[in-house]
Parts: structure tokens; C-alpha cells; sequence
């Protein structure tokens, strides 16, 4: 397997001068497109590395899956439905999702921003503060790391340029789909996405939602089954943007992409796979590390089409 990986990586090389970092965070502009790692965690537990796995990146969008996840598990799938829709919106990631001049819940998908920003409001705490430090445990513990951080130079950055997230921030609340106040909830957004984590990190998360709550080589469930469903279902239909219909042809598995560059894949029951690559593609997913996922895929039979 891991011959297989540094196989892959080596093939794939040739994509990562083809996509473009992501400039529109000036922070994340600095990044060096040339690297690619994966890192893939199998339902025995074993840990498979090739190329960059080690190098640290931010979670940017892949955090969306685990807003949701903590969304749900403090108010439950009914009424988590009812504020964010599910239905794909075939749209790129910071769409305005409106129908006939009018914005409402069903519009929303939990996977591009409108819907992200609307759920960072469904997270229960008594001060911003601690809503964002649930939200951090929560991933440290998917990611089996205490030690994951935020990054402060690109929650800056991003917090000082984040205008069009603003602008849909208000027209949420304006429509009455954003309880509180709306800075606060952008902040803990903004924060959400600057998380830094590597591809180790991230194939684990992909694993807990692949094994429907256990971490590797633990038996304490940490989230209910249901709930991996209602994340695995939606990441199949939205996780790779106004992507998700071809990547679901070429690859076949829940995922969902992040313009620092990360993929998460989930195969449900098999494995947790995490992939880095900052060269992105017009709809903002990693270049390189599709094609990997593409021809891993093939090799190993993991479409779940
Ligand atoms: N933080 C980014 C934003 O909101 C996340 C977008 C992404 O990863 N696609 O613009």
C-alpha cells in the first residue's frame, strides 16, 4: 500500500504546477504550490504516508463537515434540516443561492459558505469564545491530536478580507437565518477555516466518518452513527462544489475540498484518506490531489457507484 501511494504521488508530480493557490486570502497566496502528500488510514487501524504528509496546511473548508457534525450534535438532525437544507446546489462555494429574489433555509447547503456561516450560529455555548473551543475539541478529537491550533496569520488575513463572506453573513441575517450577532458568528467562521492540520490529521477525521464515529483503533464511539450518514450523504452530493457531479464519476466517494489545498475522502467501512496539494482548480478543489484520488481510486475499487 504504501508502495502504491509513492507510486501515485510520484505520477502526480506533474499536476501540482497546473493548479493555482488560492489568492483571494492574501496569507494563503504566500503558500508554495509545490507539494503534494496523502495519507491514508485503513479499518485496521494501519497508517499508510507518502510525499509532503507531514507539511501543515489549513482546513479551510473540509471544517464545514465537522460545523455540521457539532451542529448536529447539539440540536439534532431535525432541526439542523430544518434551518440548512440538504439539496445540492451545483454552485460554487460562496454562491448567493437566492430563488425568485427571496432567500430561505432550504436554500442553504451546509457545505458551501452561505450554509457554513448559517450553522456556526446553530453551535450551543455561552460565549463565542467557548462555541469556538467546542468546535476545536472536536476536531482534535476526530484528528486524534490535542496539539491541533489555529493558524493566526491566515484567521487574520482572512478575517480582514473576508468582504463577500461578510456581505452573505448580513444577507442572512436580514432573512432572518442567522440568530445573533452577526460578527461573532463570522468570527468563529474565520477562525473555523484557519485550523492547521496535516494530511495525518485530516485521513483520520475522513476515518471517524468512514467507521460511522470511532477513531482508529478505539472502540469509544464519539459521535452517533446516524449523524455519519447525514455528513457521508452530503459531502457525496455537495463536498466538491459545482465539482461534486464529475468527481463523483471519476472518484465515487464522499469528500469534500478546502482552498488551503486539502481533500478529505471518506470510504465508508474501508478507510479515512487525506490528500494536500495548495494548487487549486477553477472551482477551488485541489488539482493534483484529484488526480491522485482519481487513480487511487481506480486502483483500489473504492467507488461506492
Ligand atoms: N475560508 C474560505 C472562505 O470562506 C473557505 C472556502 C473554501 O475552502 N472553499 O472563503
Amino acid at each position: 500500500m504504501e508502495q502504491l501511494l509513492e507510486n501515485l504521488i510520484e505520477e502526480c508530480q506533474q499536476y501540482v504546477e497546473k493548479g493555482e493557490v488560492a489568492s483571494y486570502i492574501p496569507e494563503l497566496a504566500k503558500v508554495d504550490k509545490n507539494q503534494l502528500g496523502i495519507c491514508v488510514i485503513s479499518t485496521t487501524g494501519k497508517v499508510y504516508r507518502a510525499g509532503d504528509y507531514l507539511n501543515s496546511f489549513t482546513i479551510q473548508s473540509v471544517v464545514k463537515t465537522i460545523i455540521l457534525l457539532q451542529a448536529l450534535i447539539d440540536n439534532g438532525e431535525e432541526f439542523v434540516k430544518e434551518r440548512i437544507g440538504v439539496e445540492a446546489t451545483g454552485k460554487p462555494f460562496d454562491a448567493i443561492n437566492m430563488r425568485a429574489g427571496n432567500l430561505e433555509s432550504q436554500h442553504l447547503n451546509p457545505m458551501v459558505n452561505m450554509g457554513a456561516i448559517a450553522m456556526c450560529s446553530l453551535i450551543k455555548g455561552r460565549s463565542e469564545e467557548e462555541k469556538f473551543e467546542k468546535l476545536l475539541n472536536l476536531t482534535r478529537k476526530l484528528a486524534c491530536n490535542d496539539s491541533i491550533e489555529v493558524n493566526q496569520d491566515v484567521y487574520l488575513s482572512e478575517k480582514r478580507t473576508g468582504n463577500k463572506n461578510r456581505a452573505l453573513a448580513y444577507l442572512l441575517k436580514s432573512y432572518g437565518l442567522i440568530d445573533g450577532d452577526v460578527d461573532a458568528v463570522l468570527d468563529t467562521y474565520f477562525k473555523a477555516c484557519s485550523i492547521s492540520i496535516n494530511c495525518e490529521d485530516l485521513a483520520c477525521i475522513g476515518y471517524c466518518f468512514a467507521s460511522h464515529g470511532k477513531p482508529p483503533r478505539s472502540d469509544e464511539r464519539i459521535f452517533e452513527s446516524q449523524y455519519a450518514t447525514y455528513v457521508n450523504a452530503i459531502l457525496t452530493t455537495c463536498g466538491m462544489y459545482d465539482g461534486s457531479g464529475e468527481f463523483a464519476i471519476n472518484v465515487g466517494i464522499p469528500a469534500k475540498s478546502g482552498v488551503g489545498g486539502g481533500i478529505m475522502g471518506v470510504v465508508p467501512t474501508r478507510m479515512g484518506i487525506g490528500i494536500f496539494s495548495p494548487g487549486l482548480d477553477d472551482k477551488g478543489n485541489s488539482y493534483a490531489g484529484i488526480r491522485v484520488l482519481e487513480r487511487l481510486s481506480r486502483e483500489m475499487f473504492l467507488s461506492i457507484f
